[in-house]
């Protein structure tokens, strides 16, 4: 089996599977570690699927505890919440935790080779002219190489545009910063297309914002941060290069998931969660759930038993292009005064915002696949 991207979906996929006595590779173009564009927020239940011992993973990297958010419209009253006890998220760096996750996941590594090509055989898919595989495994992101050879990317996909910086702040710097490091402070945007965020995290400073709505997204980050400067949250000497990415709402997507020896998981198969753009956590269950599927195939992947994937999807993340609900249908600007006035309120910044979108308390915990080996 190949997997084409050593991400939090392709490495998952390989660990779970290990001890199957499966031969699995990871090809990625990118050599590792390396550096991915994203904010590095993570829920406990995230490091929970990934049996990760947090002390263990702790020791020389950044595990920033989390224990509240700070919730705004831009430009409007900031409302805090507090959740005393155990952290409920996790602030990572994605230059460390994707590469721990490839390391220990067991799969033979192919790094700094793109995918070019895969051309279809009797018993599966011949990549670069070289490898072999009863199975490819499209886990190349967004832009997944996998996705556009099967033909799952559309040209009318309405994909998240976002743009990003992450850097480890001066001393000087740490004292013109006031955000809190358990404290990340998110600020929706009054058109309701996006959100900006600042999350602190130890000397690091991760700064972003994104938008279901690509144009001007460069003016919109510049004016987000002239406010965080104005209102003395983060140092004026940050510098202006930002770095850009993309990914797609799971009820917005339209990409298939799967073909004949073919299947997608993580940003490659589009599975944010629609309000809050996590990714990692839906990357994950993918994973998991594509394993699930592949154990219990007995080495046949066609598309009729590669079916059960797309249905585990279903019944995990919903079906695609719901219709819109009640709220949806309201007329723009009726939803707009509605957001500004409940963005004041502490009930829906902490019960909706918070726990509903971001925290995802709703959503009951996926079991790991008997397959999983402990890393203890
Ligand atoms: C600005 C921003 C902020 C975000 N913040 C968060 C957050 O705080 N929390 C969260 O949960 N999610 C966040 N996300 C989403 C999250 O980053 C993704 O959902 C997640 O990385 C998906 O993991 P993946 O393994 O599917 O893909 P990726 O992490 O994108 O990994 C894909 C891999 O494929 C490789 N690859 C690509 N093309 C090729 C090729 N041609 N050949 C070989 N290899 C290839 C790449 O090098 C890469 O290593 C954010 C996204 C953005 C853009």
């Amino acid at each position: 089996m190949l997997i084409i991207g050593g991400g939090p979906a392709g490495s998952t996929l390989a660990w779970a599977l290990k001890d199957t006595g499966l031969k699995i590779a990871i090809v990625d173009k990118q050599t590792f570690p390396r550096q991915k564009v994203c904010a590095g927020w993570v829920t406990p239940e995230v490091m929970r699927m990934l049996d990760i011992n947090l002390d263990d993973y702790a020791n020389g990297r950044i595990l920033q505890k989390i224990n509240g958010f700070k919730i705004s419209q831009l430009g409007q009253k900031q409302v805090e919440s507090h959740y005393p006890g155990e952290p409920v998220s996790y602030g990572i760096r994605r230059i460390e935790f994707d590469h721990y996750l490839l390391q220990r996941c067991g799969a033979d590594l192919i790094l700094g080779e793109a995918f070019k090509k895969m051309d279809k055989t009797s018993e599966g898919w011949q990549v670069n002219d070289k490898y072999n595989a009863k199975l490819v495994v499209g886990a190349g992101g967004h832009f997944c190489p996998v996705a556009r050879a099967i033909g799952a990317k559309g040209v009318s996909e309405l994909a998240v545009a976002a743009q990003e910086i992450e850097f480890e702040m001066s001393p000087q710097q740490k004292q013109n910063c006031t955000i809190k490091e358990e404290v990340p402070e998110l600020f929706f945007t009054p058109d309701l297309a996006g959100y900006g965020w600042v999350f602190r995290k130890g000397d690091y400073l991760n700064i972003g914002l994104g938008r279901e709505d690509k144009s001007k997204l460069s003016s919109h980050v510049k004016s987000f941060c002239e406010q965080l400067i104005l209102e003395r949250k983060i140092p004026a000497d940050i510098s202006d290069k930002f770095n850009g990415h993309a990914y797609l709402l799971y009820p917005h997507a339209i990409r298939k998931m799967i073909a004949d020896n073919v299947l997608l998981i993580g940003d490659s198969a589009g599975l944010a969660y629609p309000q809050s753009g996590e990714g990692i956590r839906p990357a994950i269950e993918s994973a998991i759930l594509a394993a699930r599927v592949i154990h219990g195939s007995n080495g046949i992947y066609n598309q009729q038993c590669l079916q059960a994937y797309n249905n585990m999807m279903e019944l995990r993340f919903g079906r695609r292009l719901p219709k819109p609900n009640l709220m949806e249908r309201l007329p723009m600007f009726i939803k707009k005064f509605a957001a500004s006035q409940l963005m004041k309120t502490h009930w829906f910044t902490k019960n909706i915002v918070t726990d509903k979108w971001f925290l995802q308390s709703h959503q009951t915990p996926l079991a790991l696949p008997t397959t999983c080996r402990c890393e203890r």
